[in-house]
């Protein structure tokens, strides 16, 4: 254990890896997603994930569905891949 991290490369911020839990795809391409794992995440049935690809690691996420400065979740438009919504925008753009 351990040594996964001291591969990875010199300039990415260190993470919290959890490794050691294997599961296999059913005939239709599912997993189970650990009870724990589901748990510690918040999530139930039918809840969302996003699937990404960064490199050759598969990425499982929440997907981001609040504004990343007040937290709000109505009147959402992205900006560089991040939910803002209008009043923040409004804000930002009174600023300059
Ligand atoms: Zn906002």
């Amino acid at each position: 254990m351990g040594t996964r991290q001291a591969t990875r490369s010199v300039a990415r911020p260190a993470r919290n890896v959890t490794t050691g839990i294997i599961r296999h795809l059913d005939e239709l391409g599912r997993i189970v997603i650990p009870i724990e794992i589901r748990k510690r995440f918040g999530l139930g049935e039918k809840d969302p994930l996003e699937i990404s690809v960064e490199d050759e690691t598969i990425l499982l996420s929440k997907p981001q569905t609040a504004c990343v400065f007040c937290g709000r979740t109505a009147r959402l438009e992205e900006h560089r891949g991040r939910p803002v919504c209008r009043s923040c925008i409004a804000e930002l753009a009174t600023q300059e």
